[in-house]
């Protein structure tokens, strides 16, 4: 399932519109003004209006949840006692209210940051080391907020999504550890999964640059958190190089996540009924063509291929850039030019495929 991040400016329903000119299958939404700790609670005129875009849609039919809540950023469940730790969990359970009410299944959040010792930006993540004592603390903040508003909401549907981040200043989930720890340590863990974005775990130092190390961060993952408890996946490139700990989201294959890290994921069955969702630019492309066009085109060209696809050339990426044939520029045509190993195993299944 392949999606994007849609505004509700005007309406929540508008972004179900978007979604269905779009032709996307599932889409992520703020269900309220994600800059501000407080927002008035849903009427059941826009429950009314939000129940009938999905019936437009036919998302109402049940089958795997096609939308994903994604809260305030402001929100920070690892901050020490105060007025933010205060106010976070109040949104926080406010936020999981309006999911009940719309009948969203998922929430995503970033896992929050300890605000404590964090290593300098630019240093690259020890992808290997077991959690500071600030993250320890962290983290069972976070669990401890988790616990009391799920003491607060008995019997919701919706799940908790703890996001993979790319681990700027002492936010927690750049780890995979992080996430599987909060998740074993809660009361109730069926509450919890986990989304995984492809531009924070690159940034975070998590290298899918190649079919074979794309392979091994996903079985790291499964090792560690579980593939099966993942809920959503945010598809974004990284502007940034992998380990740089940058957030910026780049168009699919214009960052350095590389193709093998999208061909893993849009490709693996396992995923299918999973949302996958872009968090990029809302921008005009080559040809007057939205970019979510163009990524969601991408994206399932990955999947339709059915084999690793081979990278996208820098050159490619500037004959785009300048305006260039935009056909030219799609990932089928791309992979033929290719040299590397990854287009000597291509042919090599191809002849076995005969
Ligand atoms: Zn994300
Ligand atoms: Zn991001």
């Amino acid at each position: 399932m392949f999606g994007s991040h849609l505004s509700i400016a005007g309406g929540l329903e508008n972004a179900l519109t978007a979604a269905g000119d779009l032709a996307c299958d599932c889409v992520q939404v703020f269900t309220r003004n994600q800059r501000r700790w407080s927002n008035p609670p849903i009427t059941d005129d826009e429950v009314r209006r939000w129940t009938a875009g999905l019936a437009a849609l036919g998302w109402n039919r049940g089958g795997p949840p096609r939308i994903v809540s994604h809260n305030s950023y402001l929100v920070n469940l690892a901050a020490p006692s105060g007025e933010t730790r205060r106010r976070s969990i109040v949104a926080q359970r406010q936020e999981l209210e309006r999911c009940e009410r719309l009948g969203i299944e998922r929430c995503v959040i970033h896992p929050g940051a300890h605000l404590g010792d964090a290593p300098k930006a630019g240093t690259p993540h020890d992808l290997e080391r077991p959690p500071s004592r600030d993250e320890r603390r962290g983290l069972d903040r976070i669990v401890k907020a988790l616990d009391r508003i799920h003491r607060e909401l008995v019997g919701y549907r919706v799940v908790t999504l703890l996001e993979t981040t790319t681990g700027s200043g002492s936010n927690l989930g750049w780890n995979f550890s992080h996430l599987a720890a909060i998740r074993e340590a809660v009361a109730e863990p069926d509450r919890i999964g986990f989304c995984f974005d492809t531009c924070h775990v690159t940034a975070a130092g998590w290298d899918m640059t190649t079919p074979a190390r794309a392979r091994a961060v996903l079985e790291r993952f499964d090792e560690t958190c579980g593939l099966d408890r993942i809920g959503a996946f945010h598809m974004n490139d990284s502007k940034g190089a992998v380990g740089s700990r940058l957030d910026r989201h780049a168009h699919i294959g214009e960052g350095t996540c590389g193709s093998s890290c999208f061909g893993a994921i849009c490709r693996d069955p396992r995923f299918a009924d999973i949302p996958k969702i872009l968090e990029t630019a809302k921008e005009t492309g080559p040809d007057g063509v939205p970019w979510d066009t163009i990524n969601l085109e991408r994206l399932r060209a990955f999947a339709s291929r059915g084999r690793p696809a081979a990278p996208i050339t820098p050159k490619t990426r500037r004959g785009r850039s300048s305006g260039g044939d935009s056909t030219e520029d799609r990932p089928s045509k791309v992979r033929r030019r290719t040299s590397t190993a990854t287009a000597a195993r291509a042919t090599q299944k191809r002849s076995r495929d005969r």
